[in-house]
């Protein structure tokens, strides 16, 4: 079948992979490439992979500037996921590596997720499932569940993720505010909505909290401690953007001295977080593995979406989604 391949130099292009995706996603590329596997996602293991290919896609795996120095034939990173703080931007600006994302083929499963991490929270789910089996039936008594119906949301970066929850949010009767400076507040602002014009207007007026920012120097420890000390007593935390937009520090201390009452976090400051993560002796926070992208659908959406960029561009084409100037 070689001979339906993209061909650079009379060789087929070969193709990096990281990491493993759904295999729609690994049949198309197949169809035109010559796909590799990384060995893991150390940057020896990618480099050594890599050298001899031309297009890479990529996962969680970080693709630093000296990385890309040693693959001299690079022309195309296509990051499965929405995220571009694991590639060096300017880096590959720099050598004229075309760097995409799959932007909004996980919006749905992420705004599910966040919403979910909300629910389970509020119904103090977990615990209460960990007490029905340890025999406790009667935890029913002490009442620990509230409403969210009413309840106000702040949503902290109001992009594609912001959005899709705060349109769940409104179908179940909940009041959503919203921040975000770089968006047309005007566009959104309505009766269920109202965009404000700073940070700590949603922090201190909200008794949800949910975060949808992409990570980079700006949005590095965007809450911290101050942050943390001005939100209501009784509020909820939901981090599905990016471990170092919260200082996991200070989120332990607030939440262990209940000045807030619970939180849902997906991604932390070091992945993948250990045993020694001190979030993990507490019963108010509810925890997850980066997972709030990896469902079935989404999954089969992200593979294609940077397949499809990556064929788009070594048949010519501009691919969708390009983050960096190039
Ligand atoms: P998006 O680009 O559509 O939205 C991000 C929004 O954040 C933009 O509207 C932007 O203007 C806003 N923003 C940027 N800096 C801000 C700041 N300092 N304060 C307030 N708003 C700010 O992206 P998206 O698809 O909504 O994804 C958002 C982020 O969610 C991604 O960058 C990624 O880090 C994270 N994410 C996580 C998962 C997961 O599995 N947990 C999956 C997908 C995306």
């Amino acid at each position: 079948m070689t001979d339906n391949k993209i061909k650079v130099n009379d060789r087929p292009v070969r193709i990096l992979l990281t990491e493993s995706i759904h295999q729609s996603g690994i049949r198309l590329l197949r169809e035109r490439f010559t796909v590799k596997f990384a060995k893991s996602i150390s940057q020896d293991a990618i480099i050594e992979s890599g050298k001899d290919c031309q297009g890479m896609l990529v996962r969680i795996a970080r693709i630093t500037g000296e990385t890309m120095k040693k693959l001299p034939d690079l022309k195309i990173i296509a990051r499965h996921g929405v995220g571009t703080d694991n590639v060096d931007l300017k880096a590959a600006a720099e050598r004229r590596i075309t760097v995409t994302n799959a932007k909004g083929s996980n919006t749905d499963s992420v705004a599910e997720h966040a919403l979910g991490l909300m629910l389970a929270l509020s119904k103090n789910m977990l615990n209460m499932d960990r007490e029905v089996r340890n025999g406790n039936f009667g935890i029913r008594y002490m009442v620990t569940a509230i409403e969210m119906l009413g309840k106000t949301v702040g949503i902290i970066g109001f992009g594609e993720i912001g959005r899709a929850l705060a349109g769940k949010l409104a179908a179940m009767g909940l009041k959503i505010i919203a921040y975000d400076p770089y968006i047309p507040a005007e566009k959104y602002e309505g009766d269920i909505i109202s965009m404000k014009k700073n940070l700590e207007e949603v922090l201190k007026g909200s008794d949800i909290i949910s975060i949808h920012v992409p990570y980079n120097t700006q949005t590095h420890g965007l809450i911290g401690r101050k942050e943390l000390d001005i939100i209501k007593k009784d509020a909820l935390l939901i981090n599905v953007s990016r471990g170092g937009v919260v200082d996991e520090e200070a989120l332990y201390d607030a939440l262990k001295e209940k000045r807030i009452r619970g939180a849902g976090i997906d991604v932390f400051e070091k992945e993948p977080t250990g045993k020694d993560n001190p979030l993990f002796g507490l019963d108010n926070v509810i925890l997850s593995p980066h997972s709030g992208a990896l469902t079935e659908e989404a999954m089969i959406r992200m593979a294609m979406v940077c397949s499809r960029s990556i064929i788009d561009y070594f048949e010519g084409r501009k691919p969708q989604n390009i983050v960096n100037n190039i």
